[in-house]
């Protein structure tokens, strides 16, 4: 898992032996990201969301987009000596919530902001970072944010009265580090790696990557229960594609052809199914023996190329001995 990642574009696929990633993905929502013009009174409001931060690994706060479209989810990474933010959120109003959510878990006088790509709603929170924050992105991703970002944000203030007072008093806030293809950040018990990986959503697609934490921030390149958006010509289908497998780990499971991270949730789909089912056979008063005869067939049928079907009885009995 170390060198995962390592070269940008590069054929290697990386083995692994234990697989435990997290994609936080940044999400927004397609009628917004490509709606034409106009005022939709009907949304929400896109305000990053208070008292909602969660701990998704040793070193990872998330901020959850509440799926509130042009919201993203916000990453907090805090180490011994050093915070670093992923996305802002859409104007200095929502980087303020950012600002507050992350003084509840970083104390860290030492902070650094990216951005996942150039979008409003990714960047312009970072007007309400203080002075001393360091803005890191890729080149690409900064060329996109001078070049583009002025139109996006005229063509979201049309959208609603809500989306234009957030980004009224938005100004740039040029980087104060620029990286080519990749970097680390060292934050003190813990690494940052960042990757320009686009174009994909948009040309500079950045995805970051907590090394000890094995969590991966994909920005818009991944997103759950959203369909892709592609919001110019400057989004690539094929090179999407390209990069999906290079997020992609290679799972080498102890018996078996080696495989992909759906192996993981195979296995907790199986797992958890027949968990729930011993749990409903138990209340309805059956015996562990009576569940068996009835899950045995049961399972067998819903994963009927799944070989040695006799340890499915040593399951049941486990599952039904263990306390909830
Ligand atoms: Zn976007």
């Amino acid at each position: 898992m170390a060198s995962f990642l390592q070269r940008r574009r590069s054929a290697t696929r990386f083995i692994v032996a234990l697989f435990g990633l997290i994609c936080a993905s940044a999400l927004a929502g397609k009628a917004q990201e490509t709606a034409p013009l106009g005022h939709n009174q009907s949304q929400p409001a896109p305000l990053v969301q208070e008292h909602k931060t969660v701990r998704v690994s040793d070193h990872v706060y998330v901020i959850p987009d509440g799926r509130v479209n042009l919201v993203p989810n916000i990453g907090i990474i805090v180490g011994s000596r050093a915070t670093l933010v992923v996305d802002a959120g859409m104007g200095p109003r929502n980087g303020q919530v950012v600002l507050r959510e992350l003084a509840k878990v970083s104390k860290n006088a030492d902070l650094y902001l990216t951005t996942t790509h150039f979008h409003p709603e990714h960047v312009t929170g970072a007007q309400a970072f203080p002075p001393s924050a360091r803005v890191i992105r890729s080149e690409v991703q900064q060329e996109e944010v001078v070049h583009k970002q002025p139109e996006f944000i005229r063509n979201f203030s049309n959208r609603t009265p809500e989306i234009k007072a957030l980004l009224q008093e938005v100004k740039p806030r040029p980087p104060d580090i620029l990286f080519d293809h990749e970097m680390k950040l060292d934050l003190g018990g813990v690494k940052a790696r960042l990757f320009w990986v686009g174009p994909a959503h948009t040309r500079g697609d950045t995805a970051i990557y907590i090394e000890e934490d094995k969590v991966l921030f994909t920005g818009d390149v991944v997103l759950n229960r959203f369909f892709p958006i592609f919001p110019d010509p400057d989004a690539s289908g094929k090179n999407w594609l390209a990069i999906l497998n290079q997020f992609e780990v290679t799972i080498v499971p102890g018996h078996g052809e080696v495989g992909d991270a759906g192996l993981v949730s195979k296995e907790q789909s199986y797992l958890k199914g027949l968990q729930s089912r011993v749990a409903e056979l138990k209340a309805q008063g059956k015996s562990s023996k009576e569940a068996l005869q009835l899950l045995s067939p049961e399972f067998q049928l819903k994963y009927p190329d799944w070989e040695n079907p006799g340890w499915i009885a040593d399951a049941v009995a486990r599952f039904y001995s263990e306390p909830d």
